[in-house]
């Protein structure tokens, strides 16, 4: 079989039949031939169409809102995707202009980090930071494991401020012991959610707490499960949880953790630096220039000097792109 141009996939993508007879839907599950939609409030199964399964490995994924029809039996045929409004996607770290989506049409992004265990990183939480404002979506912070705060893993709290004032929203949560659980939760109520962070953070286990029927491995649950033997299928899936939350999971976004991050990308993911540039030269680091908007704003105040240097050692980790993928993910982090 002829391998079709990417112009041939898209008039076959474009390809309307009966339009009187398409419906809307949300796709909640995705696998190699079909998956589950959302209509109305109810999940059916769907078929994806051959021309179609064509394009099904990288262009359709969870959250896609689509046109289905109906036919004879009422199985539910999938006709075509709707454009996109939010996007989180990153590089192929393999093939350099391959993006990889990891989830789209997601309202707000929630990275969860942990007051401790693993210990706040600010580099981190900028790094995904960066992400968010490139998807488009809302972003929310979490600050989980609040039960463990005290004097010294609270030193740095003052940090938040900067992120307030620019629009992000932050919850302090405890998924042990419930602190702010609701708070985030009603916040959520209605949106479509990605939930972001480091490994051990608490992602399962807060949601778990929104929804207890989820049943998500937490550290705890991962380790019996691997005495055992037992692997968990990797699979994308949209979980319609209370207060009409429908929360975004996909293998992307579990692996979400930003190796491949470019410098333009960098500078305007750093949302206050963005009415400073571009400096005098396009090309400018903000690092060792005479002449620069971005490093006289910080000897003004007007960005905050902690996240001038989370931006200067995020680009210093930019360097050793030239090396072998294993190495870099070493000295990343
Ligand atoms: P994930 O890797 O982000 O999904 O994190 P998990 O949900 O698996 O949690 C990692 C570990 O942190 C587990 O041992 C949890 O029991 C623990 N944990 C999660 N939330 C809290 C919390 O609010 N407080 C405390 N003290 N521990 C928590
Ligand atoms: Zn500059």
């Amino acid at each position: 079989q002829k391998a079709l141009s990417k112009a041939d996939q898209m008039k076959i993508w474009d390809k309307t039949e009966n339009p009187d007879k398409l419906h809307d839907g949300v796709i909640t599950a995705i696998s190699r031939q079909g998956g589950q939609l959302l209509h109305k409030g109810v999940e059916y199964d769907f078929m994806i169409k051959p021309e179609m399964l064509l394009l099904q490995k990288t262009e359709i994924t969870v959250g896609e809102k689509i046109l289905f029809s109906f036919d004879n039996e009422n199985h539910c045929m999938l006709e075509q995707t709707k454009p996109r409004t939010q996007i989180l996607s990153r590089p192929d770290p393999t093939r350099k202009n391959v993006e990889r989506t990891i989830a789209v049409n997601m309202d707000a992004i929630i990275i969860v980090a942990s007051i401790d265990s693993p210990k706040l990183n600010f580099s981190l939480i900028d790094r995904f930071l960066i992400g968010v404002e490139q998807s488009a979506a809302k972003a929310i912070l979490c600050i989980n494991k609040c039960d463990l705060k005290n004097e010294e893993n609270s030193a740095e709290l003052y940090k938040l401020d900067v992120y307030r004032s620019l629009g992000v929203d932050i919850f302090f949560c405890s998924a042990e012991e419930g602190e702010g659980l609701e708070e985030l939760f009603s916040d959520l109520a209605g949106k479509t959610c990605v939930f972001l962070g480091t490994s051990g953070v608490g992602k399962s286990s807060l949601l778990n707490a929104l929804d207890p029927e989820l049943q998500l491995r937490t550290a705890e649950t991962r380790e019996r499960a691997a005495g055992r033997g037992r692997h968990t299928t990797v699979m994308s899936q949209m979980y319609l949880v209370r207060n009409d939350i429908k929360v975004i999971d996909t293998p992307g976004v579990r692996e979400f953790n930003f190796l491949d991050l470019e410098a333009h990308e960098v500078q305007y993911g750093f949302k206050e630096f963005r009415e400073f540039l571009p400096c005098q030269f396009n090309n400018c680091t903000h690092e060792h220039e005479k002449k620069c908007a971005i490093k006289d704003a910080v000897e003004r105040g007007d960005i905050s000097k902690w996240r001038y240097d989370s931006y200067l050692k995020i680009v210093k980790t930019l360097s050793v792109k030239r090396l072998a993928p294993k190495q870099r993910d070493i000295l990343l982090f």
